[in-house]
């Protein structure tokens, strides 16, 4: 098994990775960074988030692991102190995994010329300035003109990160389902909007038609990007999914319960 081992750049993660790649090499796993079976990142879910993305083009063939150096995560079901439990979770390792539903983003410019993304979490649409003014469509069938912020559409893993900020609803994983969340929308006797979060079955797309300004900055998870002149951006659930080696279960709502609302009585 041929493993790549991603870190975040705190000196507690460094030191945990460091560790956990001695162990590995002693129990004869084979370290490399450009064709892994398995990626283990060490850090935070924001450090497995950076490694989806370097691992984007190989979702077929590899599965990931998280290590998280502070509190427990949705993408991170190990703690730094348990590596000698990881190590031999992956010497047992039977191809075991679990896999999560990803957003398919398909921007098009008014040059004629098209952009895709994948996303883990979400992507998002804002302008740098003033409000953005947007048609929303579901399918191809007009929806809303929606005035605001912005617009956020999240996976179901996405669901307790930027999402649930926006008032979202956390959606269990196992559902392959997407969300719009509105970002500050403008509701009054002129504009209306839905203003409340949408929640898109499998077989249904998005499509956003901003006006033509020339400042819309988009985000696909913690990357930004400043399309020029975007004339529609279409969101889908993905065909690709994400993939991880999972050696223990643990229920998604006491992840949940844990990360937002503590220890319980
Ligand atoms: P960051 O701004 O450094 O950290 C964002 C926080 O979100 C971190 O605490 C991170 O956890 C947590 N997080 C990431 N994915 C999560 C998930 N699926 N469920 C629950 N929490 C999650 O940025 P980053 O670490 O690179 O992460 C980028 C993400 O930040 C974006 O995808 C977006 O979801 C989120 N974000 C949220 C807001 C907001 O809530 N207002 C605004 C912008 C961006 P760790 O500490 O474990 O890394």
């Amino acid at each position: 098994m041929r493993i790549a081992i991603i870190k975040n750049s705190n000196s507690q993660s460094k030191t945990a990775a460091k560790k956990l790649e001695d162990k590995l090499t002693a129990a004869g796993f084979e370290m490399d960074l450009d064709t892994p079976d398995v990626v283990i990142t060490v850090g935070g879910d924001g450090t497995l988030l950076g490694a989806f993305h370097r691992y984007a083009q190989q979702l077929d063939h590899v599965r990931f692991i998280g290590v998280h150096t502070g509190h427990l995560g949705f993408y991170t079901d190990w703690r730094d102190f348990e590596i000698d439990q990881l190590v031999q979770a992956l010497l047992n390792d039977s191809g075991q995994s679990v896999s999560y539903p990803l957003l398919d983003v398909l921007a098009d410019y008014e040059d004629g010329t098209t952009s895709h993304y994948l996303a883990l979490n979400e992507a998002t649409l804002k302008r740098l300035s003033g409000t953005m003014r947007c048609d929303v469509y579901i399918k191809e069938d007009f929806f809303e003109s929606f005035r605001g912020d912005g617009l956020c559409v999240s996976t179901p893993t996405g669901s307790t990160a930027y999402s649930k900020s926006n008032g979202g609803a956390v959606i269990h994983p196992r559902l392959d389902a997407m969300q719009v969340t509105e970002i500050a929308s403008i509701n009054n006797r002129v504009f209306r909007t839905l203003a409340a979060p949408m929640i898109l079955a499998p077989d249904e797309w998005v499509i956003l038609r901003p006006e033509p300004f020339q400042d819309y900055l988009m985000s696909i998870d913690q990357f930004s990007i400043t399309p020029q002149l975007v004339t529609s951006i279409r969101f889908k659930i993905a065909s690709e999914r994400i993939h991880f080696a999972r050696y223990r279960h643990m229920h998604f709502w006491d992840r949940v319960e844990d990360a937002f609302i503590g220890a319980k009585q």
